[in-house]
C-alpha cells in the first residue's frame, strides 16, 4: 500500500498507508488525545475523525480545547435533538438544524406545536440516545437515490435543500445517528464520532419559525437548545440568561419609567422624563469627550434630495432601508428620502467652504436623529429600532494624518468604556475580497492602523478580509457585568465617499488633495448603547447617570415643609432630586425608592429637622447615618466626578 506522510502540529512528519484515518493518526500519537478528539483538521479543513488520509496533509486532532470543536459540537447536538423529535413524534419533518453562538436550534414541521412538557421528554430522549453512545456515521449517497429516499420518507423540504444545494454533484453528503432507520440527515457535516461525546446539554424554548425564514412559506417549530462541554459551563450560562432576563432593558426600561412604544410608532421609542434625562446625560457626556479633542458639533438636515443619496451610493445599495418620501406630494426632481446616515450630509459640510491642509484633522460630531426601515418583524426594544441618534463623527485627515488620529480615537474610545467599566476588546478588519480601490492604499491604510494599535498598546485580533468594501476598520466589544460581548465602538476608514463628493484641499504643496474620512463612533447609537447599560448595571445606574440621583422622604407630614428645603438646596446644587410626599409609612417609601434604584435615600424627621441634617441611605440597604445638607452635597458631587 503506498504511504503518505502526514504532518504534525509540532512539525514532525509520519509515514503512514494511504486510506488512514485522523482518528488513527491521534491513537498513534497518544491513546488520551485520541479518547479526547473530536474531528480533524486536515490542511485546515475541519473533517470528521473517520475521515481517510488519501495524500500528504497536515494534521491537527481537535479536541474541545479549540476554537472549532464548540460549533461542531453544537451542530451534532442539533442533530441528536432531531434524532429525538423524529423517534419521539413519528411523521415530523425536519428543516434545518445549525448551530448558533449561544448554542443551536433545529425546526420542525408539526402538526401540533410543542408545549413545554415535550421539551422535557425531547430532552430526556436525548441523554438516553447520548448514553447509548451511537455512532454520527457519514455516508455519500448518490444524488437521485437520496432525493428518492427523503421523498419516500415524506421529508419534500430535505428534497428541495438537496436540489438546491447540490446542484451537478453526483453523491450528496448524508450523516447518520447509528443507522438511517435511527436518524438520516442530509448535512455536510462534520460531527463529533457519537453521540456519547456530547455531555452538557439543554433545551431552552421553542418558537414559531417559517421555513427559510420567510412568512410567506410553511410554518414550523423552532427548538432552541444549548450546548457545553461541561455541565459547569451549561450551568455559568443558564445563570446568565436567567440574569439576563431579569435584566432586560424592555422590562426595567418600563419599571423604571425610562421609555415606552406605541404601535402608531414601530421601532420609535417614547423617552419619558427619566430616560431623557438618561439620554441627555449621555449626549452631554460625550460633548465633555469629544469637545476638548478638538471636535466641532453640527446639526444637517434630517430629509434629503435623493440626489444624495444617489451621489454617495445609498440610493442603489441602501434605498430599501431607508424612507422616502411620497412622490407624488413632491414636485419633478423632488423625491426625498429621510436621513438614514450622517456621512453624506458631512460631505456636504466638508465641501461648503474652501479647505485647506491647515484646516484638517476637521471633526465633525452629529447626534441628530436617523432612520431606517427596518423590517416590523426584527424591532426589539432599544436594540432594534427604526429612529435612533449616534454619537456619530467623521473625522476628515490627510492620509498621513491617519495613525495620528486614530491613535488619539483609541485614547477617547479607553476614556469612554473605562468611565462605563466596559472591559473591550479591539478587532482589526482588513481588505475584503471585493473592495474598492487600489491594493496599495489598502496596504498602507492598513499599515497606519496597525501602527495607532501598537502605539496606543491596544491588544487587538485580526479579522482577514472583514472590512468595509470602501477601507479596513476596527470594531470594538465590550463586555457587560454579565460577561456578554456587544459591538460598539467603530473606526472605519474611508477613500470612497471622499471621491465620490470630489472632496478636496489645499496641501502645503499648493496643489489639491483629496481627504481621506474615518467615520467612527463610540457609543454606536445612543438607543442600543441605552439598553445595553440598563441591562450591565440592571438598572442600578451610578451616580452620575441615575435619572433620579437622591429622593427626600419625610417620616411624617410635620417634616414636609424642612423636607422641601433640603430638596431645594440639592436642586440649586445641581443634583437630581425628588421628594416623597405621600402620607406612607416611611418603610413603604424606602422600598419603593430602593425599587426605582434610586442610589441616595434622605430621610428626614424630627431630629434631622432640628439638627439641619438629612439621614443617608443606599438603594442597597447601606445606612449611612446623619450628614448636613452640604456634606451630603459634597459626597455626592465628588462621586460623579469620579462616576464609579
Ligand atoms: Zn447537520
Ligand atoms: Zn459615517
Amino acid at each position: 500500500m503506498n504511504q503518505i506522510a502526514v504532518t504534525l502540529p509540532d512539525g514532525s512528519v509520519r509515514q503512514v498507508p494511504a486510506g488512514t484515518r485522523v482518528l488513527d493518526v491521534a491513537e498513534s500519537i497518544s491513546p488520551r488525545l485520541a479518547s479526547a478528539a473530536l474531528a480533524g483538521l486536515v490542511d485546515g479543513k475541519l473533517v470528521d475523525l473517520a475521515f481517510p488520509l488519501k495524500h500528504d496533509a497536515s494534521v491537527k486532532i481537535v479536541t474541545e480545547k479549540n476554537p472549532e470543536a464548540l460549533t461542531l459540537y453544537r451542530h451534532s447536538t442539533a442533530h441528536l435533538l432531531a434524532a429525538a423529535v423524529t423517534n419521539l413524534f413519528p411523521g415530523v419533518q425536519c428543516g434545518i438544524g445549525p448551530a448558533t453562538d449561544e448554542g443551536f436550534f433545529y425546526d420542525f414541521v408539526v402538526p401540533r406545536p410543542f408545549v413545554p412538557e415535550d421539551l422535557e421528554t425531547i430532552e430526556q430522549k436525548m441523554r438516553e440516545l447520548a448514553g447509548q453512545d451511537l455512532i454520527y456515521e457519514r455516508q455519500m449517497w448518490p444524488r437521485e437515490e437520496a432525493k428518492k429516499f427523503f421523498a419516500a420518507r415524506g421529508e419534500p423540504l430535505k428534497v428541495q435543500l438537496i436540489e438546491e444545494k447540490t446542484e451537478g454533484q453526483s453523491e450528496v453528503s448524508c450523516y447518520t445517528i447509528k443507522d438511517k432507520d435511527t436518524f438520516i440527515d442530509f448535512c455536510v457535516g462534520p460531527h463529533v464520532p457519537s453521540t456519547g461525546k456530547l455531555k452538557a446539554f439543554k433545551l431552552l424554548t421553542t418558537s414559531n419559525a417559517y421555513w427559510k425564514g420567510d412568512a410567506r412559506n410553511q410554518p414550523m417549530q423552532r427548538v432552541y437548545g444549548t450546548a457545553f462541554f461541561s455541565d459547569k459551563e451549561l450551568k455559568a450560562h443558564l445563570t446568565q440568561i436567567e440574569e439576563a432576563k431579569k435584566r432586560d432593558h424592555r422590562k426595567l426600561g418600563r419599571e423604571l419609567g425610562l421609555f415606552t412604544f406605541h404601535q402608531w410608532a414601530p421601532g420609535a421609542a417614547f423617552w419619558l422624563d427619566k430616560g431623557t434625562t438618561l439620554y441627555n446625560t449621555l449626549a452631554n457626556y460625550m460633548r465633555s469627550v469629544l469637545f476638548p479633542a478638538g471636535y466641532v458639533e453640527v446639526k444637517t438636515p434630517l430629509i434629503f434630495n435623493k440626489a444624495l443619496w444617489e451621489t454617495s451610493g445609498h440610493w442603489s445599495h441602501y434605498r430599501q432601508n431607508m424612507f422616502i418620501i411620497d412622490s407624488g406630494t413632491l414636485g419633478e426632481g423632488e423625491e426625498m428620502a429621510v436621513k438614514a446616515m450622517n456621512c453624506p450630509g458631512h460631505m456636504l459640510v466638508f465641501g461648503s467652504e474652501v479647505r485647506s491642509y491647515r484646516d484638517l484633522p476637521l471633526r465633525l460630531h452629529e447626534q441628530t436623529p436617523l432612520h431606517r426601515n427596518e423590517a416590523s418583524g426584527v424591532l426589539s426594544g432599544l436594540t432594534r429600532v427604526r429612529q435612533f441618534s449616534q454619537d456619530d463623527a467623521h473625522c476628515f485627515v490627510m492620509q498621513e494624518q491617519i495613525t495620528f488620529e486614530v491613535e488619539r480615537l483609541l485614547g477617547l474610545v479607553q476614556r469612554v468604556y473605562n468611565d462605563f467599566g466596559l472591559p473591550y476588546e479591539a478587532k482589526l478588519a482588513t481588505r475584503p475580497p471585493e473592495f474598492l480601490g487600489e491594493i496599495a492604499t489598502w496596504d498602507s491604510a492598513e499599515a497606519q492602523l496597525k501602527v495607532a494599535l501598537e502605539n496606543a498598546g491596544q491588544a487587538y485580533t485580526v479579522n482577514e478580509g472583514d472590512g468595509a468594501f470602501y477601507g479596513p476598520k476596527i470594531d470594538f466589544d465590550v463586555t457587560d457585568a454579565i460577561g456578554r460581548k456587544w459591538q460598539c465602538a467603530t473606526i472605519q476608514l474611508d477613500y470612497q465617499m471622499p471621491q465620490r463628493f470630489g472632496l478636496k484641499y489645499t496641501g502645503a504643496d499648493n496643489a489639491e488633495h483629496m481627504p481621506v474620512v474615518i467615520h467612527r463612533a463610540i457609543f454606536g447609537s445612543f438607543e442600543r448603547f441605552i439598553a445595553i447599560l440598563i441591562e450591565h448595571y440592571a438598572g442600578a445606574f451610578p451616580l452620575w447617570l441615575a435619572p433620579i440621583q437622591a429622593t427626600v422622604l419625610p417620616i411624617a407630614d410635620r417634616h414636609l415643609e424642612y423636607a422641601r428645603s433640603v430638596r431645594d438646596s440639592l436642586k440649586a446644587a445641581g443634583l437630581r432630586v425628588d421628594l416623597d410626599e405621600r402620607q406612607e409609612k416611611i418603610g413603604y417609601k424606602i422600598r419603593e425608592a430602593q425599587l426605582q434604584k434610586i442610589p441616595y435615600m434622605l430621610v428626614v424627621g424630627d431630629r434631622e429637622a432640628a439638627e439641619g441634617t438629612v439621614s443617608v441611605r443606599t438603594r442597597t440597604g447601606g445606612d449611612q447615618g446623619p450628614k448636613s445638607v452640604n456634606e451630603f452635597v459634597a459626597l455626592a458631587q465628588q462621586e460623579i466626578e469620579r462616576k464609579h
